[in-house]
C-alpha cells in the first residue's frame, strides 16, 4: 500500500515499468521493422504490397484483394464452423489526394501546381510548408500501370503546399478561425515552375506534361485514371533522449497493422483458423470494395476454409480484435480528456468497450462478457493494456471498423496503440505500446 491505494483500485501503470529488461530490448528491436515497415508502406497500396511479400516469405497463405486488401489466413486444429479468431487493421491514413484534373498553372505566381482533395479527417493547417512525396498509380488506358513514389529518395525532389508569410497573414489568415484559415482548394502542391521553350500559352504547365511524358508516358489525360497520394515525405525516426517513442507519418493505423502482421506470421498450428485482416477506406468511413464493410471478401475466405460450412453460424461464434488507434492524452491539452478514462503513451494497448461519439452514437458496445474474456487473456499473457476513449463526451469521437463486423453477429473490441497528434503529417507512437499490441494480438491469436 506504498502508493496509498487500496489493492482493490484499478491503476494504470507503465509498460515500460511492467517489461522485464530483456523485453525492453525487444520492445526497441521490434521498432526496427516497424520504422522500416512505415518507410516503405505509405499508402495502402505499398502497405498490402509489403505484408504480402513479408507473408510469402514464411510461406504463410495471403489473399489480396485489388492490391486494396488483405488476409493472411492460417488453418486452426478446430473445425471451422467453431469459428474464427480475427484481427482486423486498416492500412490507409489522411493524406492529399491529387484530383482527376489536377495540373495547372498559376499565371500570376509563375509557378504549376496539383489541384488536391484531401482525405480523412485532417487539420489543413498542418499539411502546408512540409515536404511531401508523390505515390500512387497511373493507369494508362490500355491496362498498363504505372507505380509512382517519388520524394523517398535523399536524391528525389520534393513537393510542398505553400503558405502566406506571417508579414502578410494578418488579415487573411491570422484573424480566422483555426480551421478556416486554411481552405480545402487551398491545398495545392506546387510541383515546378521551368517555362517550356516554343509557342505555348502556358509554358510551365507544357513543361511538366513534356517531362511528364518523357520520364513516364504519360499524358494530361491519364490522371484521370490515376489513384496520387500527396504523402508527407519524412522518414520514421526514433523521439526523445531515450528514444522511447516513434515520430512518422501514418501510424493510424499502420501501428495496429504491423504488430496483427508479426502476431499473425509467429503463429504456427493456432486452435481456432486464425486471420489477419488489412483493409481499405476507413478513414473515409470504410466504404468501397476493399474496406471492412465489403464482407463478402471475409465470406469468400470462410467458404474457401469450408467448402460446406454456414457462414452465418461462423460468424456468428468468431471474435474479433478490432486493431485501431486511440487518442493518447496530449500535453497542453489534457482538457480535451477525461483522464480516468483516457489512454496514455507507453501505458499499453488500449481496450475501447465502444467508440462513436455523444450518447454511444454509432458504436460498437463490447459485451462485459467478452471484455471480460479479453481483459483475462491480456492478464494471463502479462501484456500491458490500459482503457480509453476519444477524449471527453460530446467533445469528439470517433468510429472504428468494429461495427460493422458486430453487426454480423461476431464478439469485436477495440484494441490499439495509443497515437498521439493522429492524422498529423507527424504521428507519435511509443515503442511499448506497439509491442504491447504485438504481444497482445498474438494471445488473442493462440486462444
Ligand atoms: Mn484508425
Ligand atoms: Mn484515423
Amino acid at each position: 500500500m506504498k502508493d496509498g491505494e487500496s489493492k482493490y483500485a484499478y491503476k494504470k501503470k507503465s509498460a515500460w515499468e511492467l517489461f522485464s529488461k530483456p523485453q525492453i530490448t525487444t520492445a526497441f528491436t521490434f521498432a526496427e521493422g516497424y520504422k522500416t515497415f512505415l518507410n516503405e508502406a505509405k499508402t495502402e497500396r505499398e502497405a498490402i504490397h509489403v505484408i504480402a511479400e513479408a507473408a510469402k516469405k514464411q510461406k504463410k497463405k495471403i489473399v489480396v484483394n485489388r492490391e486494396k486488401s488483405a488476409a493472411i489466413v492460417i488453418k486452426g486444429k478446430k473445425p471451422v464452423r467453431d469459428g474464427l479468431r480475427i484481427v482486423i487493421s486498416h492500412i490507409d491514413s489522411p493524406r492529399l489526394d491529387l484530383k482527376q484534373v489536377p495540373l495547372y498553372q498559376d499565371s500570376e505566381s509563375h509557378l504549376a501546381l496539383f489541384e488536391t482533395h484531401y482525405y480523412g479527417g485532417i487539420k489543413k493547417f498542418q499539411w502546408v510548408v512540409i515536404p511531401l512525396a508523390l505515390h500512387g498509380v497511373i493507369v494508362k488506358k490500355d491496362g498498363k500501370k504505372i507505380t509512382f513514389a517519388l520524394g523517398e529518395d535523399d536524391r528525389d525532389p520534393v513537393f510542398s503546399v505553400p503558405d502566406l508569410l506571417p508579414h502578410l497573414s494578418h488579415d487573411i489568415q491570422d484573424n480566422k478561425k483555426l480551421d478556416e484559415a486554411i481552405k480545402a482548394e487551398s491545398l495545392d502542391v506546387v510541383i515546378g515552375s521551368l517555362p517550356a521553350k516554343g509557342d505555348f500559352k502556358e509554358k510551365i504547365k507544357a513543361a511538366i506534361l513534356e517531362k511528364l511524358h518523357a520520364d513516364y508516358d504519360i499524358t494530361e489525360q491519364d490522371f484521370i485514371s490515376a489513384e496520387l497520394e500527396a504523402v508527407p515525405a519524412f522518414k520514421a525516426r526514433d523521439m526523445g533522449f531515450d528514444r522511447s517513442l516513434i515520430g512518422a507519418y501514418g501510424q493510424d493505423d499502420r501501428i495496429c497493422a504491423y504488430a496483427a502482421l508479426q502476431a499473425i506470421l509467429d503463429i504456427k498450428n493456432p486452435e481456432h483458423t486464425v486471420l489477419s485482416l488489412f483493409v481499405d477506406k476507413e478513414e473515409i468511413g470504410s466504404e468501397g470494395n476493399a474496406s471492412a464493410q465489403a464482407t463478402s471478401f471475409l465470406r469468400s475466405l470462410i467458404r474457401e476454409q469450408d467448402a460446406n460450412v454456414d457462414i452465418d453460424s461462423v460468424l456468428l461464434k468468431s471474435k474479433m480484435i478490432s486493431a485501431d488507434v486511440s487518442s493518447a492524452v496530449t500535453p497542453n491539452y489534457t482538457d480535451a480528456f477525461e483522464l480516468k478514462n483516457a489512454s496514455s503513451l507507453g501505458n499499453g494497448i488500449v481496450m475501447s468497450k465502444f467508440t462513436g461519439h455523444g450518447g454511444k452514437y454509432s458504436a460498437n458496445d463490447a459485451s462485459a462478457e467478452y471484455i471480460a474474456e479479453i481483459r483475462a487473456l491480456l492478464d494471463r499473457a502479462k501484456v500491458p493494456w490500459q482503457t480509453g476513449e476519444l477524449g471527453k463526451v460530446d467533445k469528439g469521437g470517433g468510429g472504428t471498423v468494429a461495427k460493422y463486423f458486430s453487426r454480423l453477429g461476431m464478439e469485436v473490441v477495440d484494441l490499439g496503440a495509443p497515437v498521439l497528434s493522429m492524422h498529423s503529417p507527424y504521428e507519435v507512437a511509443s515503442k511499448a505500446d506497439l509491442y504491447s499490441s504485438y504481444l497482445a494480438y498474438l494471445a488473442f491469436l493462440k486462444s
